[in-house]
């Protein structure tokens, strides 16, 4: 399995300059292919890397760049392109694929299997054509590296990706199986009862972006508070990402930990179901998320030898999990399911959590045991690694998870 590590670089300045210019190459490229392959939408991804050799004699510009860089311009627009089939296919209305037309929309150069090195002795990352570029290498890298992104973030800061081909270890069966219900108060119920809090540093910083942007939009475009103003929104956006991304990948880690199968909606359809609905912020931001965690579980599944299955999440919420009545009016704001036909009263997310445990395993298992409380975890306790019952995996930045204390629950929503 293909595992990232990111490190920070320091090109100086006139590696940057050589980078922005490789840059520039790339998008140039890129949109070259896009052009003839819009031109000629019979060419496949072979015909259009031919075009690159035979491009590169008129046009010897190209030549500045390493060839295994231009080559994986061709793989990002193929990318996109079978990303873009891939939308359509799921009912999503799309246009064409577009053309780079600034700078800021072409902003990787990725070497594959070769035109890199790492040297451990002085810390530099050497880059064909590029050069060498001090790295902060702040852990191993175990296993093969693969290849390496280069990109600038928006907060003006350097990073190396490195793809790692890793051998996956898999985890010890538990013979346990969970399913999900993903929410806004709680981030995550589950059906053995667990209800994960929803962080509140995203409110917070939600603030803060709020207000740093009400900020920004009384400065004068273009003038140097305008400019400083933005680089404070970008780097609070950056802060609540890292916030975001420690929470999403310690919450991850302990499902993958406790359940051999983890089980929850197709965010893919569900938002289709709830598409034409305006979102606000928050709900953007959540949304996002979402998506980030159940990314996470799947590349982490991979390696642990751990199954994720994603279910259509019709009716999850308005079946009951007790006897399958569907209760058609049930509103937004109904946080106690209710059956009429067999008076189970249960927690709204819980049941819905239930019934996606259901479908994961099919119609016809009935979860055993359904505990009669939810239990809420702070995302404290996640983020300090108190929730993690086993195979603790070493962190990255090297804030190891602290030593399991077992659950510390506190009952919270009584499903009478
Ligand atoms: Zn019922």
């Amino acid at each position: 399995m293909i595992r990232t590590y990111k490190f920070r670089i320091y090109p100086s300045k006139s590696i940057q300059r050589t980078i922005e210019e490789h840059l520039n190459i790339c998008r140039y490229l890129y949109n070259y292919l896009l052009e003839q392959k819009t031109k000629n939408p019979k060419l496949n991804k072979m015909d259009t890397q031919k075009l690159i050799t035979e491009h590169k004699r008129e046009n010897p510009e190209l030549k500045k760049v390493h060839s295994k860089v231009l080559q994986m311009v061709n793989n990002k627009l193929w990318g996109n392109l079978k990303a873009l089939g891939e939308l359509k296919k799921n009912g999503f209305k799309v246009g064409k694929l577009r053309f780079k037309s600034s700078k800021n929309h072409y902003k990787t150069l990725e070497y594959n299997q070769s035109g890199f090195k790492i040297d451990y002795n002085t810390k530099k990352l050497k880059l064909s054509k590029i050069g060498e570029i001090p790295i902060v290498l702040h852990r191993n890298i175990k296993g093969e590296v693969k290849g390496v992104i280069i990109k600038k973030e928006p907060t003006g800061k350097w990073f190396a990706f490195f793809q790692v081909e890793e051998e996956p270890k898999p985890l010890p069966k538990t013979n346990k199986v969970v399913g999900i219900d993903l929410g806004i108060d709680g981030y995550t119920i589950d059906s053995d009862g667990n209800k994960f809090e929803n962080p509140k540093f995203i409110d917070k910083t939600l603030d803060k972006i709020k207000r740093v942007q009400k900020n920004l939009s009384r400065k004068v475009k273009g003038s140097n508070n305008y400019k400083k103003t933005k680089l404070k929104l970008i780097k609070v956006y950056d802060k609540l990402n890292n916030q975001k991304n420690d929470f999403l990948h310690k919450l991850s880690r302990y499902y993958i930990n406790n359940y051999d199968k983890i089980i929850l909606e197709d965010l893919n359809i569900k938002s289709m179901v709830e598409n034409g609905k305006c979102k606000t912020l928050n709900r953007h931001i959540l949304d996002g998320s979402w998506r980030k965690f159940i990314n996470l579980l799947l590349y982490k599944a991979e390696g642990a030898g751990r199954e994720v299955i994603l279910v259509n999440p019709h009716y999850t919420s308005k079946k009951c999990s007790n006897c399958g009545h569907v209760v058609k009016d049930l509103k937004l704001s109904d946080r106690i399911f209710f059956c009429p036909v067999c008076g189970w009263k249960i927690d709204r997310d819980y049941n819905a959590s239930l019934n996606i445990l259901k479908s994961g395993l099919g119609e016809s298992v009935v979860p055993a045991e359904r505990k009669p409380l939810l239990q809420t975890i702070s995302y404290k306790e996640v983020v300090l690694g108190q929730v993690f019952s086993m195979n603790q995996e070493a962190l990255p930045e090297g804030r190891g998870l602290r030593k399991p204390k077992g659950f510390r629950l506190t009952p919270s929503v009584r499903a009478e």
